[in-house]
């Protein structure tokens, strides 16, 4: 606490960690040895910049911008970039500290990083994005490579932005190195499905765990936050699994559509026109209804899916959940729920995916685009998505018979963190004091 003052979300997201390996070490006391629990916690390296740019009325602006690579025991470091303007170095070590378990979780050797900066793309033309994107590579490059660090999307950040950063990595290393970023575009390197495959492993993540209890996704009501990347391919897919999805939101508000939500006009107003949400109601008019206060987890649903960002669940939006009859969360974002919230689901036998297994398809695809990089080969959509479907439900696996065998059935969050964290203190220790 004291090395790492004011990092709210970072001390939340170790504090879950810690608390998940109490089992661990009573029945393995090595991982006690050499400091290797405290290592863990402290990032390999943490990198801090300026980020100088030109508006478009020829104004100089400053953005901070960050990459924490924070562990790379089991592969280079791997984790996303953010352009939000809440971002600081205490979320970005919080993203990147849960990188490396979730990492772990796909079986893919990758290790955990992750990167962003302050700048508020909303609002932005085209070409003050592509002059931010340059200059942040203008510093990032000589700190990532294909065998270091391969950072790709995350909150603000999507094929446009990655397409400016792979640019200008090639322009500056005289290298056409394809691996050093992923989510990039299918004309250049991108692997079919990892736009969507975020947002799909969740799917399939909670399709894993509905199976469980002899359910799946056929007839429910599911209620999605945000609507950018993640959220949008949840909804697509948990539509195809039959599900009916009524509500999701922004960060102006939410819309519900009581006969579920026409999937085709809410990408085109999110993805393809940029939009607010408020203009999928407008568009749909009658019987769609836009709110602007309150929580979208007000919507009655069975099986809720997080998809905007951190905390953005409480544990009074965990109440009015299992008031509603929720039989199932499952984390798109990273840490969506507060500790408040999960320990209410946990009480009520609700089952409870956290991001760091259920939205694991993404890095996981992200690797799968590296695989194909350095085979300089390119695979069908059908071939990459059912790569992601195995991995998932491996994922759902490992983590269902971790909380077997540690004493807490159907605890994915203690299975997903002792699971993560014994493949990756074993390869530390493997290593020595490093
Ligand atoms: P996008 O930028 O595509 O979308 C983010 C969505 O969340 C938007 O609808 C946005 O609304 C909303 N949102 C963001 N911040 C806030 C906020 N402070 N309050 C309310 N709403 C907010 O990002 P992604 O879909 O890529 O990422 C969403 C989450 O998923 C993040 O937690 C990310 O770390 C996680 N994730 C993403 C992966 C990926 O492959 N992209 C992989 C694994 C996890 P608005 O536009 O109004 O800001």
């Amino acid at each position: 606490l004291q090395r790492n003052v004011g990092e709210t979300e970072f001390h939340q997201a170790v504090k879950e960690v810690l608390e998940s390996l109490g089992r661990v070490v009573a029945k393995h006391p090595q991982y006690l040895d050499d400091a290797l629990i405290e290592r863990i916690c402290e990032p390999e390296r943490q990198i801090i910049f300026r980020i100088p740019w030109v508006d478009d009325r020829g104004q100089v602006q400053i953005n901070r911008g960050f990459r924490v690579q924070f562990n790379s025991a089991l592969g280079p470091y791997k984790g996303g970039i953010r352009f939000h303007p809440s971002v600081n170095i205490g979320i970005i070590k919080f993203l990147g500290f849960e990188q490396i378990f979730k990492n772990a979780l796909t079986g893919l050797p990758i290790g955990g990083g992750k990167g962003g900066s302050d700048f508020d793309p909303k609002g932005r033309s085209d070409a003050e994005i592509m002059r931010f994107c340059q200059s942040l590579m203008t510093e990032l490059h000589r700190h990532i490579g294909e065998y270091t660090d391969v950072p790709a999307g995350d909150i603000g950040v999507g094929a446009r932005e990655i397409g400016y950063m792979f640019g200008q990595y090639k322009r500056l290393t005289n290298r056409y190195e394809a691996g050093v970023l992923t989510g990039k575009g299918l004309t250049y390197g991108g692997s079919r499905a990892r736009t969507e495959a975020t947002g799909y492993g969740n799917a399939y993540f909670i399709q894993a765990m509905l199976a469980t209890k002899s359910t799946d996704f056929e007839d429910k009501r599911v209620v999605v936050s945000g609507s950018g990347n993640v959220a949008l391919y949840s909804i697509q897919k948990v539509k195809e699994f039959g599900a009916k999805v009524v509500a999701c939101s922004d960060s102006s508000g939410y819309i519900v559509d009581d006969n579920g939500i026409d999937w085709a006009l809410l990408r085109e107003i999110k993805e393809v026109k940029r939009l607010r949400v408020s203009e999928y109601a407008r568009a749909k008019g009658n019987g769609v209804h836009f709110v602007s206060t309150g929580s979208v987890w007000d919507v009655p649903c069975d099986i809720a899916m997080p998809s905007a960002t951190q905390n953005e669940l409480s544990g009074k939006d965990a109440a009015t959940l299992i008031k509603n009859g929720v039989i199932a969360v499952g984390e798109g974002a990273n840490m969506p729920c507060t500790p408040e919230a999960i320990r209410a689901f946990q009480e009520a036998g609700v089952m409870f995916a956290p991001g760091k297994a259920a939205n694991a398809g993404g890095v996981a695809t992200s690797a799968l685009e590296m695989q194909q990089n350095a085979s300089r080969d390119s695979w069908t959509f059908a071939q990459t998505e059912a790569r992601l479907a195995s991995i998932m439900q491996g994922i759902h696996d490992t983590c269902a018979e971790t909380a077997d065998e540690y004493g807490a059935p159907g605890n994915y969050v203690l299975g997903a963190n002792i699971a993560g964290f014994v493949k990756v203190a074993e390869a530390m220790r493997s290593f020595g004091v490093i």
